[in-house]
């Protein structure tokens, strides 16, 4: 063994990933990709094209989403056992617990809506439906179109900013 150890970038999160070491990868058109988490290798594997394009989502600004999950009477110990796994996702900056919910604050680069509420429940909680049910499905719909339309924004199609200077 040579005593270099070759890293790779993880292209969701941007971690430099030493290779040897990696427990999460993926082969993407022949190229194989390391990353530091599944949830990171998920986030590739639903779209490669989003970060392998000419425009990464590493390499766009930070997409803070911010919303409040409502439960259906959880128990408050259940609330801050979740707020400490969602805190430790990727991405998320605020998991914050009140009387039937959370505050929850992520970077939609990193972590997705679907992906939040699938830590909350695997921690027992359970989600409210109806008009909370309706506006949450109305959120994860809105991200995925977001997410592209970021990673896509080269073209100035979509821009409401007026030019900037490069830098
Ligand atoms: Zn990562």
């Amino acid at each position: 063994m040579s005593g270099k150890s070759s890293t790779s970038r993880d292209p969701v999160c941007g971690m430099d990933i030493t290779v040897a070491d990696s427990h999460y990868s993926t082969t993407h058109r022949s190229l194989v990709f390391h990353f530091c988490s599944e949830q990171c290798r998920e986030r590739f594997t639903q779209n490669p094209a989003l970060y392998t394009g000419p425009r990464r989502t590493v390499d766009i600004r930070p997409i803070v989403k911010r919303h409040t999950l409502q439960f259906v009477s959880p128990a408050s110990e259940t609330l801050r056992k979740a707020s400490d796994k969602l805190l430790q996702m990727m991405g998320v900056t605020v998991a914050r617990p009140g009387d039937d919910d959370l505050l929850i604050e992520y970077d939609l680069r990193q972590a997705t809506l679907a992906q939040i509420e699938a830590v909350a429940t695997s921690s027992g909680l359970v989600l409210k439906g109806g008009l909370h049910g309706f506006r949450r499905d109305w959120w994860r719909f809105t991200e995925r179109n977001e997410i592209e339309n970021a990673a896509d924004a080269g073209s100035g199609a979509c821009c409401n900013r007026p030019p900037a200077k490069l830098h």
